[in-house]
Protein backbone atom coordinates (compact mmCIF):
# COMPACT_ATOMS: atom_id res chain seq x y z
CA UNK A 1 0.00 0.00 0.00
CA UNK A 2 1.51 3.51 -0.74
CA UNK A 3 1.79 5.62 1.76
CA UNK A 4 0.54 8.88 0.45
CA UNK A 5 -3.04 9.70 0.68
CA UNK A 6 -4.60 11.78 -1.80
CA UNK A 7 -7.45 14.47 -0.40
CA UNK A 8 -10.25 15.20 -2.99
CA UNK A 9 -13.62 17.48 -2.77
CA UNK A 10 -15.10 15.18 -5.60
CA UNK A 11 -13.90 11.98 -6.76
CA UNK A 12 -16.04 10.34 -9.71
CA UNK A 13 -16.44 6.63 -10.61
CA UNK A 14 -16.33 5.44 -13.97
CA UNK A 15 -16.20 6.97 -17.13
CA UNK A 16 -19.64 6.41 -19.10
CA UNK A 17 -21.95 9.59 -20.06
CA UNK A 18 -23.28 9.62 -16.61
CA UNK A 19 -19.67 10.15 -15.17
CA UNK A 20 -18.44 12.62 -17.93
CA UNK A 21 -21.50 14.80 -17.49
CA UNK A 22 -21.20 14.82 -13.75
CA UNK A 23 -17.43 16.00 -14.34
CA UNK A 24 -18.20 18.63 -16.35
CA UNK A 25 -20.78 20.04 -14.35
CA UNK A 26 -18.11 19.25 -11.33
CA UNK A 27 -15.55 21.16 -12.81
CA UNK A 28 -17.67 24.20 -13.86
CA UNK A 29 -18.44 24.48 -10.18
CA UNK A 30 -14.96 24.73 -8.79
CA UNK A 31 -14.93 21.01 -7.19
CA UNK A 32 -11.45 19.85 -9.11
CA UNK A 33 -12.97 16.42 -10.14
CA UNK A 34 -11.15 13.53 -10.35
CA UNK A 35 -12.32 10.62 -12.37
CA UNK A 36 -11.01 7.13 -12.46
CA UNK A 37 -12.23 5.68 -15.94
CA UNK A 38 -12.57 1.95 -14.59
CA UNK A 39 -12.09 -1.25 -16.46
CA UNK A 40 -13.38 -0.15 -19.89
CA UNK A 41 -12.47 3.73 -20.23
CA UNK A 42 -15.84 5.33 -22.25
CA UNK A 43 -18.10 2.76 -20.93
CA UNK A 44 -20.55 0.47 -22.97
CA UNK A 45 -21.18 3.28 -25.70
CA UNK A 46 -17.68 2.33 -26.68
CA UNK A 47 -19.43 -0.89 -27.68
CA UNK A 48 -21.97 1.21 -30.22
CA UNK A 49 -21.16 1.92 -33.42
CA UNK A 50 -23.79 4.79 -34.37
CA UNK A 51 -25.13 6.51 -31.25
CA UNK A 52 -28.62 8.15 -33.58
CA UNK A 53 -30.60 9.57 -30.65
CA UNK A 54 -28.58 11.65 -28.39
CA UNK A 55 -29.67 15.00 -29.45
CA UNK A 56 -27.08 17.57 -30.75
CA UNK A 57 -26.17 14.89 -33.52
CA UNK A 58 -28.11 15.26 -36.71
CA UNK A 59 -25.97 13.14 -38.49
CA UNK A 60 -25.35 10.49 -35.88
CA UNK A 61 -22.27 9.51 -33.82
CA UNK A 62 -20.30 6.74 -33.18
CA UNK A 63 -20.04 5.75 -30.00
CA UNK A 64 -16.33 6.12 -29.02
CA UNK A 65 -16.24 9.22 -30.66
CA UNK A 66 -18.85 10.55 -28.46
CA UNK A 67 -16.92 9.40 -25.13
CA UNK A 68 -13.28 10.95 -26.44
CA UNK A 69 -15.25 14.32 -26.79
CA UNK A 70 -17.08 14.19 -23.36
CA UNK A 71 -13.53 13.10 -22.25
CA UNK A 72 -12.05 16.39 -24.02
CA UNK A 73 -15.54 18.32 -22.98
CA UNK A 74 -14.41 17.66 -18.97
CA UNK A 75 -10.61 18.12 -19.20
CA UNK A 76 -11.25 21.24 -20.72
CA UNK A 77 -12.94 22.41 -17.65
CA UNK A 78 -9.87 20.53 -15.88
CA UNK A 79 -11.48 17.34 -14.79
CA UNK A 80 -8.30 14.91 -14.19
CA UNK A 81 -9.26 11.86 -16.16
CA UNK A 82 -6.85 8.91 -14.34
CA UNK A 83 -6.75 5.48 -15.66
CA UNK A 84 -7.76 2.83 -12.98
CA UNK A 85 -9.91 0.86 -10.89
CA UNK A 86 -11.49 1.30 -7.88
CA UNK A 87 -11.13 -1.66 -6.05
CA UNK A 88 -12.53 -0.86 -2.38
CA UNK A 89 -14.09 1.78 -0.39
CA UNK A 90 -14.86 2.18 3.12
CA UNK A 91 -18.10 4.79 2.78
CA UNK A 92 -18.68 7.14 6.09
CA UNK A 93 -22.17 7.21 7.96
CA UNK A 94 -21.53 10.84 8.97
CA UNK A 95 -22.52 14.06 7.29
CA UNK A 96 -19.45 15.43 6.30
CA UNK A 97 -17.39 12.30 6.86
CA UNK A 98 -14.75 11.45 4.59
CA UNK A 99 -15.15 8.18 2.32
CA UNK A 100 -11.44 6.22 1.67
CA UNK A 101 -11.53 4.73 -1.84
CA UNK A 102 -8.43 2.23 -2.76
CA UNK A 103 -7.56 2.26 -6.47
CA UNK A 104 -5.93 -0.61 -8.51
CA UNK A 105 -5.11 -2.03 -4.97
CA UNK A 106 -2.36 0.28 -3.99
CA UNK A 107 -3.42 3.92 -4.20
CA UNK A 108 -5.50 5.51 -1.02
CA UNK A 109 -7.89 8.60 -2.07
CA UNK A 110 -9.93 10.11 0.60
CA UNK A 111 -12.96 12.10 -1.11
CA UNK A 112 -15.74 14.32 0.82
CA UNK A 113 -18.04 13.25 -2.01
CA UNK A 114 -18.27 10.48 -3.98
CA UNK A 115 -20.28 9.98 -7.35
CA UNK A 116 -20.83 6.53 -8.67
CA UNK A 117 -21.41 6.38 -12.31
CA UNK A 118 -20.25 2.61 -12.75
CA UNK A 119 -22.64 1.53 -15.03
CA UNK A 120 -24.52 -1.81 -15.81
CA UNK A 121 -22.97 -4.42 -17.81
CA UNK A 122 -25.70 -6.25 -20.52
CA UNK A 123 -25.31 -9.96 -20.09
CA UNK A 124 -24.57 -11.82 -23.14
CA UNK A 125 -24.78 -15.75 -23.85
CA UNK A 126 -20.79 -16.05 -23.83
CA UNK A 127 -20.77 -18.56 -26.86
CA UNK A 128 -17.95 -18.11 -28.94
CA UNK A 129 -19.96 -16.90 -32.49
CA UNK A 130 -22.15 -14.13 -30.38
CA UNK A 131 -18.84 -12.73 -28.87
CA UNK A 132 -16.95 -12.86 -32.66
CA UNK A 133 -20.07 -11.41 -34.02
CA UNK A 134 -20.35 -8.30 -31.24
CA UNK A 135 -20.75 -5.00 -32.95
CA UNK A 136 -21.20 -6.95 -36.44
CA UNK A 137 -25.00 -7.55 -35.40
CA UNK A 138 -24.88 -8.95 -32.35
CA UNK A 139 -26.15 -6.02 -29.82
CA UNK A 140 -27.60 -6.06 -26.70
CA UNK A 141 -29.53 -2.95 -27.30
CA UNK A 142 -32.58 -2.25 -29.56
CA UNK A 143 -33.44 0.90 -29.14
CA UNK A 144 -29.51 2.02 -30.04
CA UNK A 145 -29.12 -0.65 -33.20
CA UNK A 146 -32.49 -1.63 -34.07
CA UNK A 147 -32.67 1.11 -36.61
CA UNK A 148 -30.06 -0.03 -38.75
CA UNK A 149 -32.27 -3.69 -39.66
CA UNK A 150 -35.09 -1.83 -40.70
CA UNK A 151 -37.07 -3.85 -43.38
CA UNK A 152 -34.49 -7.15 -42.19
CA UNK A 153 -35.37 -10.40 -40.48
CA UNK A 154 -33.71 -10.44 -36.95
CA UNK A 155 -33.85 -12.60 -33.85
CA UNK A 156 -34.27 -11.82 -29.70
CA UNK A 157 -33.20 -14.00 -26.84
CA UNK A 158 -35.00 -13.26 -23.74
CA UNK A 159 -38.34 -13.79 -22.02
CA UNK A 160 -38.15 -11.18 -19.55
CA UNK A 161 -39.48 -7.61 -19.80
CA UNK A 162 -36.55 -6.20 -21.59
CA UNK A 163 -36.40 -8.64 -24.32
CA UNK A 164 -40.72 -8.23 -24.86
CA UNK A 165 -40.54 -4.38 -24.82
CA UNK A 166 -37.27 -4.82 -27.16
CA UNK A 167 -39.01 -7.43 -29.16
CA UNK A 168 -41.91 -4.81 -29.65
CA UNK A 169 -39.43 -1.70 -30.75
CA UNK A 170 -38.11 -3.96 -33.05
CA UNK A 171 -41.25 -5.01 -34.66
CA UNK A 172 -41.81 -1.45 -35.69
CA UNK A 173 -38.69 -1.30 -37.50
CA UNK A 174 -37.87 -5.24 -38.98
CA UNK A 175 -39.85 -7.24 -41.66
CA UNK A 176 -39.82 -10.03 -38.79
CA UNK A 177 -38.88 -10.45 -35.24
CA UNK A 178 -37.72 -14.33 -33.88
CA UNK A 179 -38.06 -14.60 -29.98
CA UNK A 180 -35.71 -17.14 -28.51
CA UNK A 181 -37.38 -18.22 -24.97
CA UNK A 182 -35.29 -20.75 -23.46
CA UNK A 183 -38.38 -22.08 -20.98
CA UNK A 184 -41.76 -22.81 -22.12
CA UNK A 185 -43.21 -19.54 -20.63
CA UNK A 186 -42.52 -15.93 -20.84
CA UNK A 187 -40.73 -14.15 -17.21
CA UNK A 188 -42.41 -11.21 -18.49
CA UNK A 189 -45.54 -9.21 -17.51
CA UNK A 190 -48.44 -10.29 -18.56
CA UNK A 191 -49.22 -7.09 -20.49
CA UNK A 192 -45.62 -7.17 -22.27
CA UNK A 193 -46.51 -10.99 -23.21
CA UNK A 194 -49.89 -9.62 -24.27
CA UNK A 195 -47.94 -6.85 -26.40
CA UNK A 196 -46.02 -9.36 -28.45
CA UNK A 197 -48.25 -12.06 -28.83
CA UNK A 198 -50.82 -9.51 -30.47
CA UNK A 199 -47.63 -8.40 -33.05
CA UNK A 200 -48.31 -10.43 -36.02
CA UNK A 201 -44.68 -10.18 -37.52
CA UNK A 202 -43.00 -11.50 -34.18
CA UNK A 203 -42.53 -15.77 -33.88
CA UNK A 204 -42.10 -16.57 -30.58
CA UNK A 205 -40.04 -20.11 -30.48
CA UNK A 206 -40.54 -21.41 -26.61
CA UNK A 207 -37.85 -24.09 -25.16
CA UNK A 208 -35.43 -22.42 -27.33
CA UNK A 209 -32.13 -21.29 -27.57
CA UNK A 210 -29.32 -20.62 -29.81
CA UNK A 211 -26.54 -23.02 -30.93
CA UNK A 212 -24.90 -20.92 -33.12
CA UNK A 213 -24.92 -17.14 -34.64
CA UNK A 214 -24.14 -17.92 -38.48
CA UNK A 215 -21.67 -15.79 -40.17
CA UNK A 216 -18.19 -14.73 -40.56
CA UNK A 217 -18.21 -10.46 -40.38
CA UNK A 218 -21.54 -9.69 -40.09
CA UNK A 219 -24.55 -11.97 -38.52
CA UNK A 220 -26.41 -14.13 -41.68
CA UNK A 221 -28.33 -16.33 -39.88
CA UNK A 222 -29.02 -18.11 -36.41
CA UNK A 223 -28.76 -21.85 -35.65
CA UNK A 224 -31.56 -23.07 -32.96
CA UNK A 225 -31.89 -25.58 -31.01
CA UNK A 226 -34.73 -27.23 -29.19
CA UNK A 227 -33.93 -27.66 -25.71
CA UNK A 228 -36.45 -30.66 -25.32
CA UNK A 229 -36.05 -32.05 -28.86
CA UNK A 230 -32.46 -31.31 -29.58
CA UNK A 231 -33.95 -30.44 -32.77
CA UNK A 232 -32.05 -27.66 -34.75
CA UNK A 233 -33.08 -25.49 -37.26
CA UNK A 234 -31.28 -22.39 -39.33
CA UNK A 235 -33.10 -19.52 -40.20
CA UNK A 236 -31.61 -16.69 -42.10
CA UNK A 237 -31.21 -13.38 -39.74
CA UNK A 238 -29.35 -9.83 -39.95
CA UNK A 239 -28.83 -8.83 -36.28
CA UNK A 240 -29.13 -10.79 -33.21
CA UNK A 241 -30.61 -8.91 -29.86
CA UNK A 242 -29.43 -10.50 -26.66
CA UNK A 243 -31.94 -9.44 -23.71
CA UNK A 244 -30.99 -11.63 -21.00
CA UNK A 245 -30.56 -8.93 -18.61
CA UNK A 246 -28.04 -6.33 -16.77
CA UNK A 247 -25.86 -6.62 -13.74
CA UNK A 248 -25.48 -3.44 -12.52
CA UNK A 249 -21.68 -2.90 -11.48
CA UNK A 250 -21.80 -2.40 -8.02
CA UNK A 251 -19.80 -5.26 -6.43
CA UNK A 252 -17.30 -3.04 -4.80
CA UNK A 253 -20.39 -1.13 -2.83
CA UNK A 254 -22.09 -4.40 -1.32
CA UNK A 255 -22.93 -4.06 2.28
CA UNK A 256 -22.29 -0.18 2.59
CA UNK A 257 -25.22 1.67 0.24
CA UNK A 258 -28.78 0.52 0.08
CA UNK A 259 -29.07 -1.51 -2.99
CA UNK A 260 -32.28 -3.65 -4.53
CA UNK A 261 -32.40 -7.39 -4.84
CA UNK A 262 -30.61 -6.68 -8.15
CA UNK A 263 -27.94 -4.98 -7.24
CA UNK A 264 -29.03 -1.44 -8.34
CA UNK A 265 -28.17 1.32 -5.66
CA UNK A 266 -31.33 3.03 -4.55
CA UNK A 267 -31.36 6.88 -4.76
CA UNK A 268 -33.48 9.22 -2.91
CA UNK A 269 -36.42 10.24 -4.67
CA UNK A 270 -35.84 12.29 -7.49
CA UNK A 271 -32.33 12.80 -6.41
CA UNK A 272 -28.66 11.18 -6.59
CA UNK A 273 -28.67 10.64 -3.15
CA UNK A 274 -27.62 7.24 -1.65
CA UNK A 275 -27.78 5.99 1.35
CA UNK A 276 -25.10 7.23 2.53
CA UNK A 277 -24.23 10.99 3.08
CA UNK A 278 -21.79 12.61 -0.12
CA UNK A 279 -22.27 9.63 -1.91
CA UNK A 280 -24.03 10.05 -5.08
CA UNK A 281 -25.21 7.53 -8.17
CA UNK A 282 -25.61 8.38 -11.19
CA UNK A 283 -26.58 6.79 -14.64
CA UNK A 284 -27.48 2.90 -14.96
CA UNK A 285 -25.82 2.10 -11.78
CA UNK A 286 -29.18 2.93 -10.28
CA UNK A 287 -31.54 2.95 -13.42
CA UNK A 288 -32.51 -0.39 -14.89
CA UNK A 289 -35.91 1.12 -16.31
CA UNK A 290 -34.40 3.68 -19.27
CA UNK A 291 -30.97 2.88 -19.34
CA UNK A 292 -29.82 5.79 -22.39
CA UNK A 293 -27.18 7.47 -22.87
CA UNK A 294 -29.00 10.76 -22.34
CA UNK A 295 -30.85 9.77 -19.40
CA UNK A 296 -27.57 8.90 -17.77
CA UNK A 297 -26.04 12.41 -18.69
CA UNK A 298 -29.09 13.72 -17.31
CA UNK A 299 -28.79 11.61 -13.58
CA UNK A 300 -24.98 12.72 -13.91
CA UNK A 301 -25.64 16.23 -14.06
CA UNK A 302 -27.89 15.86 -11.40
CA UNK A 303 -25.17 13.90 -8.78
CA UNK A 304 -22.78 16.56 -9.60
CA UNK A 305 -25.35 19.34 -8.53
CA UNK A 306 -26.41 17.17 -5.84
CA UNK A 307 -22.89 16.69 -4.47
CA UNK A 308 -22.17 20.72 -4.89
CA UNK A 309 -25.51 21.05 -2.61
CA UNK A 310 -24.02 18.96 -0.24
CA UNK A 311 -19.98 20.38 0.15
CA UNK A 312 -21.84 23.91 0.73
CA UNK A 313 -24.30 22.69 2.91
CA UNK A 314 -21.36 20.90 5.00
CA UNK A 315 -19.18 24.12 4.56
CA UNK A 316 -21.97 25.98 6.37
CA UNK A 317 -22.37 24.04 9.07
CA UNK A 318 -18.58 23.97 9.76
CA UNK A 319 -18.69 27.55 9.63
CA UNK A 320 -21.48 28.47 12.26
CA UNK A 321 -19.73 25.43 14.52
CA UNK A 322 -16.38 27.41 14.37
P1 LIG B 1 -34.88 -10.56 -16.44
O1 LIG B 1 -33.83 -11.09 -15.54
O2 LIG B 1 -36.21 -10.23 -15.89
O3 LIG B 1 -35.14 -11.59 -17.63
C1 LIG B 1 -34.09 -12.19 -18.29
C2 LIG B 1 -34.65 -13.16 -19.33
O4 LIG B 1 -33.56 -13.71 -20.04
C3 LIG B 1 -35.43 -14.32 -18.73
O5 LIG B 1 -36.48 -14.67 -19.60
C4 LIG B 1 -34.37 -15.41 -18.69
O6 LIG B 1 -34.91 -16.70 -18.80
C5 LIG B 1 -33.60 -15.13 -19.94
N1 LIG B 1 -32.24 -15.63 -19.88
C6 LIG B 1 -31.31 -15.41 -18.91
N2 LIG B 1 -30.15 -16.03 -19.22
C7 LIG B 1 -30.37 -16.65 -20.40
C8 LIG B 1 -29.57 -17.43 -21.26
N3 LIG B 1 -28.29 -17.72 -20.94
N4 LIG B 1 -30.10 -17.91 -22.39
C9 LIG B 1 -31.39 -17.63 -22.73
N5 LIG B 1 -32.21 -16.88 -21.98
C10 LIG B 1 -31.70 -16.40 -20.83
O7 LIG B 1 -34.18 -9.29 -17.16
P2 LIG B 1 -34.84 -8.04 -17.90
O8 LIG B 1 -33.71 -7.25 -18.41
O9 LIG B 1 -35.88 -8.48 -18.84
O10 LIG B 1 -35.54 -7.22 -16.73
C11 LIG B 1 -34.80 -6.76 -15.60
C12 LIG B 1 -35.75 -6.05 -14.64
O11 LIG B 1 -36.17 -4.80 -15.19
C13 LIG B 1 -37.01 -6.85 -14.35
O12 LIG B 1 -37.38 -6.63 -13.01
C14 LIG B 1 -38.01 -6.24 -15.28
O13 LIG B 1 -39.35 -6.40 -14.82
C15 LIG B 1 -37.58 -4.76 -15.27
N6 LIG B 1 -37.98 -4.10 -16.52
C16 LIG B 1 -39.16 -3.44 -16.54
C17 LIG B 1 -39.60 -2.82 -17.67
C18 LIG B 1 -40.88 -2.12 -17.65
O14 LIG B 1 -41.58 -2.21 -16.67
N7 LIG B 1 -41.23 -1.40 -18.69
C19 LIG B 1 -38.82 -2.83 -18.92
C20 LIG B 1 -37.60 -3.58 -18.81
C21 LIG B 1 -37.22 -4.19 -17.65
P3 LIG B 1 -35.57 -17.48 -17.54
O15 LIG B 1 -36.91 -16.85 -17.34
O16 LIG B 1 -35.61 -18.85 -18.04
O17 LIG B 1 -34.64 -17.29 -16.38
Amino acid sequence: MSEHIERLKTLIIGSGPAGYTAAIYAARADLKPVMYTGMEPGGQLTTTTEVDNFPGYPEGIDGPTMMVQLQQQAERFGTEVRIGMVSAVELSDEPGGIHRVTVDNSKIIEAETLIISTGASAKYLNIPSEQKLRGGGVSACAVCDGFFYKGQEVAIVGGGDTAAEEASYLANICKKVTMLVRKDHMRASKAMQHRVNSLENIEIRYNTEVDEVLGEQVVEGLRMVNNQTGEKEEIPITGLFVAIGHKPNTDIFKGQLRMDDMGYIITESKTTKTSKPGVFASGDVQDKEYRQAITAAGTGCMAALDAERYLAMVASKEAVAS
